[in-house]
């Protein structure tokens, strides 16, 4: 059953939402050759906790840490470890937390240093595709709408669309209905209403779109070995149209990139 959020609620997600914003914000400075994901982990459950919040992954499904992080090859839920990112890695870094009762919900892939050209294509495509998706989630739109958007414009580029892992709705539960794949048909699914918010979450590999999942029970990699990318914002319906609730501002802002990408699904 789909959870139709107040505007007061929507309003309370927005601050969970901002919390992660502000997280990735602040690891976007920390993510660099010679980091492990164990510190940033660490440094991500501290900067939480200063914000009254709480890590929203810690214990959810029994999962160990604060943050997933899927370097390179891995797709999502990689375990934070005492391995280095080193120069030319990518690193999906997915956060969530718990503020007022609701969760946030959000992820960002980092380049670490300088990264291949290819590679950084495959990250602009993931973003991009992103957007796209959101400019679906509007009232009278379908599910099926936001996922042949984001196939569509990442199969024009030859990247593989993962199947087996969706965004979702989002609310008081980490996953809440309705599932949203990144993938479909036009005018198929659930419709979209005021009210709805969801996590729009885009998972595209540079190769087939076939994954391996690990015996560890949540890793989860190509099944080429191939790049993988992932970008999540958290998105509501108001007044019929997609309003952002997370923002990657704080990573702009970190790392100097001047973006308007956002402006349109902006409160005006
Ligand atoms: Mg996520
Ligand atoms: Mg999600």
């Amino acid at each position: 059953m789909i959870k139709i959020k107040t505007l007061e609620e929507i309003e309370l997600m927005r601050e969970s939402a901002l919390v992660v914003s502000k997280t990735l914000g602040m690891l976007a400075k920390e993510v660099k050759p010679g980091v492990t994901t164990l510190q940033l982990d660490k440094m991500a459950e501290e900067y939480i906790r200063e914000q009254d919040a709480i890590p929203g992954f810690l214990g959810l499904y029994d999962f160990p840490n604060t943050l997933c992080m899927s370097p390179n090859e891995q797709v999502v839920h990689g375990f934070p470890n005492n391995d280095p990112l080193k120069e030319g890695d990518i690193i999906s870094i997915d956060c969530g937390a718990i503020k007022n009762g609701f969760y946030g919900d959000h992820a960002y892939t980092f380049a670490v240093g300088e990264i291949d050209p290819e590679v950084q294509k495959l990250l602009d495509v993931t973003k991009e595709s992103l957007y796209r998706g959101i400019r679906e989630f509007k009232a009278g739109n379908r599910v099926g709408d936001v996922g042949f958007a984001i196939q569509d414009f990442c199969e024009s580029h030859g990247y593989g669309v993962v199947r087996e892992l969706v965004g979702h709705g989002l609310g008081r539960k980490m996953h809440e209905d309705p599932e949203m794949p990144n993938y479909g048909k036009r005018g198929r699914g659930k419709k979209f209403k005021n009210g709805m918010v969801v996590a729009i979450e885009p998972m595209i590999n540079m190769g087939t779109h076939k994954i391996k999942q690990h015996s560890d029970g949540w890793t989860i990699t190509t099944l080429d070995k191939k790049m993988s990318a992932h970008f999540e914002h958290d998105v509501a319906i108001v007044d019929g149209k997609p309003q952002l609730l997370s923002t990657f501002d704080y990573i702009y802002e970190a790392i100097g990139i001047e973006s308007d990408e956002e402006d349109e699904f902006r409160v005006k």
